[in-house]
């Protein structure tokens, strides 16, 4: 007898199964609208609270056209890796521009953000140094991290520079042939951002070098939006500045800001650059349009920030516990099963605002996670706040 294909693969029922008794099974919200503020799903209108989409620049008219343009000179896709034939004027020139954002001497682009953390980590570190990565950083870099089996790492306490400088201070680590010290910019659950100055300054003092994922950050701190290291005038003590381009600037893709050599490193190393295909010149073009954007109108941060500074004062007001230094806003409410209620009542009221439970955040801290954009109105706000009243007392929260 011969167990078909489909048979072999069952186990998988049974995998579901589990992640579903665990309440971690999650399944996709499809949209039939573009990515915004106004969404509809399902065919039914919502007010979106959670996208990282903070300048709302992925429908903006400059970058459409600028995509558009370039499809039409260069066609859509580049049909190999950067190093063979997929490398065009429009991705060095996106590069230079990014270089100039970050204030830095080089950057490399690389399919995502994700594959930046990996490039980079992983075209620098050999097993005579020691990573010092934040307990909270992101997946990608804990898997970039993961990928260096036999480079020491050391995790410290979120945010803890006491814990850090202990960590550095050890014999281990000042005997290896570098420290690298790996943060967030600003951290994607909490909304709270790294005390990177002082981070900075422990680096000087033991010797090691820092690197920034600015992943959040970028077009929401710092002068037009350049992140947090210009935030808090250490600019020229990061070292490698990581950043997405799929967030706030609206498209898809990662890269690498710091010195030539190092771009030249992962030029010549970085296995997500050297095996994957470049990006489509059309994204290349529109990310060299969110650039343009961000430099000269400012209007979409400020709109951004007044955004998150009324919505805090509402929910303050409403007496939630909500506060964050950022447009991030998590609304801790405690156990998972009261996160998820809160985040249904909140959609069948019209706004959409994702739960985030264990094991994504600690298991007594649930909360459902705000987001604010440039684009939301002063009515918007309104709308989330009233419905966030609503259910805040249907539920007992309030
Ligand atoms: C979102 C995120 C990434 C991944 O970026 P993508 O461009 O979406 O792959 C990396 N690091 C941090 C801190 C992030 O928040």
């Amino acid at each position: 007898m011969t167990t078909s294909t489909t048979n072999r693969l069952a186990f998988l029922e049974d995998d579901l199964q589990q992640l579903k008794d665990q309440h971690l099974y999650q399944e996709l919200m499809v949209m039939d609208s573009a990515q915004g503020v106004e969404i509809t799903i399902d065919g039914r209108s919502l007010l979106n609270f959670s996208s990282n989409n903070y300048l709302g620049l992925n429908t903006h008219p400059k970058l459409k056209e600028a995509a558009k343009q370039a499809i039409d000179k260069y066609g859509v896709g580049t049909g190999s890796v950067r190093t063979i034939i997929g490398t065009q004027d429009i991705h060095q020139e996106l590069e230079s521009k990014l270089a100039e954002f970050k204030h830095t001497e080089a950057s490399l682009v690389l399919q995502s953000g994700f594959m930046a953390n990996t490039a980079a980590v992983c075209s620098i570190m050999t097993d005579q140094d020691v990573i010092l990565t934040d307990e909270l950083n992101h997946a990608s870099i804990i898997d970039a991290c993961r990928l260096l089996k036999n480079t020491p790492r050391h995790i410290f306490r979120h945010a803890d520079m006491a814990h850090l400088e202990t960590l550095l201070g050890q014999e281990a680590v000042q005997a290896a042939r570098q420290r690298l010290i790996i943060t967030d910019g600003i951290f994607s659950m909490d909304g709270d951002i790294a005390p990177l100055d002082k981070i900075c300054a422990l680096a000087n003092q033991y010797n090691a070098l820092v690197m920034v994922d600015d992943a959040h950050a970028s077009g929401v701190l710092g002068a037009h939006g350049s992140g947090t290291a210009n935030h808090f005038g250490v600019s020229d003590q990061v070292h490698i500045h990581v950043g997405t381009l799929s967030k706030a600037v609206g498209a898809l893709g990662g890269y690498v800001a710091s010195t030539r050599a190092m771009r030249e490193i992962m030029i010549n190393k970085a296995r997500p650059f050297l095996f994957s295909t470049s990006h489509p010149p059309s994204v290349a073009a529109t990310c060299l349009a969110a650039l343009q954007v961000m430099q000269t109108e400012p209007q979409w941060m400020e709109r951004l920030w007044a955004n998150t500074n009324a919505f805090k004062a509402g929910m303050k007001a409403l007496g939630y516990d909500a506060d964050s230094p950022t447009p991030i806003v998590p609304v801790i409410v405690g156990e998972s099963a009261l996160a998820q209620q809160l985040s249904k009542r909140l959609f069948e009221l019209g706004i959409y605002a994702r739960a985030i439970v264990f094991p994504t955040v600690a298991r007594d801290k649930a909360r459902v996670r705000v987001q604010l954009c440039a684009l939301h109105t002063p009515e918007h706000i309104e709308q989330a706040l009233t419905a966030f009243e609503t259910v805040g007392r249907e539920l007992g929260i309030l």
